[in-house]
Order: C-alpha cells, then sequence, then structure tokens
C-alpha cells in the first residue's frame, strides 16, 4: 500500500552537522546530504551484471506480455543460484547469532558501515527484498549505468534479529528507549525488515536516483535521508510525494 499521500508530509531543513541516524539500521552519518561513500572495491565482473541485466529485462518483457510466463520466469530468477537462500520477500529468521541476542552476519543481510553491494550479488541483504523494489531498481541500475554511475546497496533486507541489535545499538548510543525509537525503527516497523527499503550509495548515486528514480516508481522517504528509498508505484505518473522531515513524522514508524 502507498501511504505517501499523508498530509503529514512536508520537506523540512535538516541543519548541518548533526549527528543522523537512519531509523530503520544504525548508520550514522556527520550530514544529511554527505552519506559515507560506500567502498568500490567489490564489483563484480561485468558478465554477470550482463546476465542479471539480461534476466530483469528477460522478466519486464514476460511481464508486459504474459502473466503466466511472468510468475514461471520470477520464479526461473529467484531460485538462481546467485541467490541462494532467497525466501519470500521480506522473511528470513536471520542467523543463529544474531537470534540469540549475538552479532548478526551476512545471514541477517549484515552490511558493515561503509560496505556495500551490488543489486546483482548473492547476498540475503538483496535477495530477500521485495521482488517489485528489486525489479524497479534494476531497471534504474541499468538507465544509471548509462550515465557512468553504478547504484550499490548500502543497506538492504535485515532480519527481525538485525534490526532488534541495531536498537539495541541505539539505546546505548541515546540513553534511552524513546529516543532511540525518534532514529532507529523496530523489528516490527522498520521497512528495511519488510524488505520494503533500501539504502543506496555511493552519494553521487543516490543523488542520481532522487534525481530520475520517480519514473522507474523509487523515491526518497527522508528528508534528512539522502540514501534511504522505497517504492511507490503511483510517482510513475504523478511524481514522488513530498518527504516526510524525518522518521518522527511517519505513522508507519509508530506501529
Ligand atoms: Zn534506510
Amino acid at each position: 500500500m502507498d501511504t505517501n499521500t499523508s498530509a503529514l508530509r512536508r520537506p523540512g531543513p535538516v541543519p548541518d552537522g548533526i549527528l543522523h541516524r537512519d531509523p530503520d539500521g544504525g548508520r550514522t552519518h556527520t550530514a544529511p546530504q554527505t552519506p559515507a561513500p560506500p567502498h568500490a572495491s567489490s564489483r563484480k565482473p561485468r558478465r554477470r551484471r550482463r546476465l542479471f541485466r539480461f534476466v530483469v529485462t528477460l522478466t519486464v518483457l514476460a511481464t508486459l506480455g504474459a502473466g503466466t510466463t511472468a510468475a514461471v520466469i520470477t520464479a526461473a530468477v529467484t531460485a538462481r543460484p546467485d541467490y541462494p537462500g532467497t525466501v519470500t520477500a521480506g522473511g528470513g529468521d536471520g542467523s543463529a547469532s544474531a537470534r540469540s541476542g549475538g552479532t548478526p552476519t551476512a545471514e541477517d543481510g549484515y552490511l558493515a558501515d561503509g560496505d556495500s553491494v551490488a543489486l546483482s550479488d548473492a547476498v540475503p541483504a538483496v535477495a530477500n527484498l521485495d521482488p517489485g523494489l528489486r525489479e524497479a531498481l534494476g531497471q534504474a541500475l541499468a538507465a544509471a549505468e548509462e550515465d557512468g554511475l553504478e547504484l550499490r546497496v548500502a543497506s538492504g533486507w535485515r532480519s527481525k534479529a538485525y534490526q532488534a541489535w541495531l536498537l539495541r545499538d541505539a539505546v546505548r548510543t541515546y540513553g534511552s528507549e524513546a529516543e532511540a525509537a525518534r532514529w532507529v525503527g523496530t523489528p516490527e516497523t522498520s521497512l528495511h525488515v519488510k524488505g520494503q527499503a533500501v539504502d543506496i550509495g555511493p552519494y553521487d548515486s543516490a543523488d542520481w536516483l532522487n534525481r530520475h528514480g520517480a519514473q522507474f516508481g523509487l523515491c526518497r522517504t527522508y528528508d534528512n535521508e539522502a540514501w534511504h528509498f522505497e517504492l511507490s508505484p503511483s510517482a510513475i505518473d504523478q511524481g514522488c510525494p513530498p518527504m516526510y522531515r524525518d522518521p518522527t513524522e511517519d505513522p508507519r514508524m509508530r506501529g
């Protein structure tokens, strides 16, 4: 459901120099317009990216042609060895370590600060994203590449246990659950846990997506998070809705 029509949405200025924390994550940024650029060291061979683009294109063509064929091809994509451990979008319990209160792992969708993965990488952070969001990102990625930019995933799907770990860390940082809740979503409210949000890097790519994302149904949600995008299909015809100033204005975060 697109809840972006809320009258609560309005952009607002964010003072520079304030530490910002992804409400659904734990990333800290020193300024709202300068998310740390992820490392570019884990680029994948072009062959894999070409294959990924080909498969995405196939899926799109099939969707246009016949629903049944699309379902079959989508199922084939989901079962590709590139996406080991793929489950229903937003699913996945995460690692035993995180579920027992320990450190999250890649199985939880964990990516270290400053790290990022390609949309075609075989990791749960990408594989467990909502298929519609992943498809839109694939289309945007292809267009961004033509402009010489690569859209990379700095944070994608997260297990509930990973989100709980981030929240506990935020409580330590901010001193209270109430204050932490202003910056970090809970396992129940986080759109990342649902597989419906993605943090894009590096900055130039996030900026590109901010300017061109609407045509793919991809929109920024929060004025204070230049990197956080969600799927908003109505944006293709109507443009992106106004952003919330920050997550405290987002009624979905109060669940
Ligand atoms: Zn985010």
